[in-house]
């Protein structure tokens, strides 16, 4: 028998994954083009070609032994050295080797941090609309996870609200920018404000607040928006990283934690981290692939083909009166659903044959998640069944 604790994760186990499982489902009966599968955010554009070649290298380079066996578990030193380096030549930072623990992805990296800081009950604040499996990640170590309501006219922070609930119990807060679901990139302003509102807390209820800045998406941002790397506003910064969606990648499972010397418990932490990233079981970082993101520190993957994406679906349901933030990252669109239950709503677009995602798994009822990480042609045979949707509200 499962334990009670899986048997209530099973039954709320990922509403995007069944969507996924039902779009398959979908497509045998209508044909794979008559589907409009928005439901999944796993990257369309390929991953770059210095990803396979790198790959190559490595295995035609390096001593067999020296790829595929045990790393130290933070990763290997001159992987950790290579990244730290990059950083400090894109973000004016100051990392070194020691500051970097490589990860199995964003998921990894959040769930070894966790780890890391979180005794039972600790609360972690995180804004909605948030990815729905911090719920889980939190609850992986016992944590509370503490969900701030969204400001549903910018999706940027309600700081209102965060430094009301911040208080003794609170351990970290989980930021995503730029935001799956919403794309919205927070601000410079917002970045310093809330960085002004955690330092206040940490000094009134004398303790350390971590924030924990999720960024599988940081290198995914249009119109040349700034994405601000967070360790320059606020010591307490651990950024998480991961080259899934940066690099298309997700199935390899690589990213890396920075975990800055200002930090409080700095050496705590990274020696824990460590740890964890042992004990949970991932043991290291995959490494054949941390060897060839190492040689791919400035690749990434033709945003422009996201940013097509978004262009034509924005303006088009904008234009069908379905109202949306224009996202400035990521590859998702959060939009108002047409009626106020977004599960209806949700449900009344699979009957054209367009699958999204109810805003509730994010935290955020009234909307649904639109990922735009699919083939253009896709985009544009979607566009009547978007207009006779928004239509057969309008009747
Ligand atoms: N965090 C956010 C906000 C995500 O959207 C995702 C994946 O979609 C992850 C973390 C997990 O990413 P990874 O594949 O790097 O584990």
């Amino acid at each position: 028998m499962i334990s009670k604790k899986m048997e209530g994760l099973v039954k709320n186990s990922s509403v995007i994954r069944a969507m996924f499982e039902e779009g398959k489902k979908m497509m045998a009966i209508y044909g794979a083009d008559n589907v409009y599968d928005f439901s999944l955010g796993n990257p369309s554009v390929e991953p770059p070609v210095e990803v396979k070649n790198a790959i190559i290298d490595v295995l035609n380079s390096e001593k067999q032994g020296d790829v595929h066996g045990y790393p130290v578990n933070a990763g290997f030193e001159d992987v950790r050295e290579a990244i730290a380096q990059s950083i400090n030549h894109k973000y004016d930072t100051k990392f070194h080797a020691d500051n970097i623990v490589m990860t199995v992805g964003a998921a990894g990296g959040l769930n070894v941090i966790l780890k890391t800081l979180l005794n039972p009950m600790d609360e972690v604040i995180t804004f909605a609309p948030f990815f729905g499996e911090y719920r889980n990640y939190v609850s992986n170590f016992d944590g509370v996870l503490v969900a701030i309501t969204p400001n549903t006219a910018t999706f940027q922070p309600n700081l209102k609200e965060f430094e009301e609930k911040i208080n003794a119990k609170t351990k970290a807060v989980i930021v995503n920018t730029p935001n799956n679901p919403t794309g919205v990139v927070y601000s410079e302003e917002t970045i310093k404000e809330m960085a002004a509102i955690l330092e206040r807390k940490q000094k009134e209820l004398n303790t350390s607040i971590y924030l924990i800045s999720d960024e599988p998406y940081r290198e995914l941002a249009y119109d040349g928006v700034e994405v601000p790397y967070l360790t320059k506003y606020y010591a307490n910064t651990v950024v998480g990283y991961s080259y899934s969606k940066s690099l298309s990648l997700p199935g390899e499972r690589i990213g890396y934690l920075v975990i800055p010397d200002e930090l409080d418990d700095s050496d705590d932490v990274k020696a824990a981290a460590s740890v964890a990233t042992r004990i949970l079981g991932f043991v290291n970082a995959p490494s054949l692939m941390q060897r060839a993101v190492a040689k791919c520190l400035d690749a990434s993957v033709d945003v422009e083909i996201y940013n097509r994406n978004r262009e034509l679906l924005y303006n088009s349901l904008v234009e069908y009166g379905i109202e949306c933030i224009k996202p400035q990252g990521a590859f998702y669109l959060f939009i108002k659903a047409l009626e106020e239950d977004d599960v209806a709503f949700a449900a009344k677009a699979k009957e054209h044959n367009i699958l999204i995602v109810p805003g509730s798994s994010f935290g955020c009822p009234g909307y649904c998640r639109i990922a735009y990480c699919v083939d253009y042609a896709m985009i544009q045979r979607s566009l009547p069944h978007f207009k006779a949707l928004a239509e057969e509200y309008k009747k």
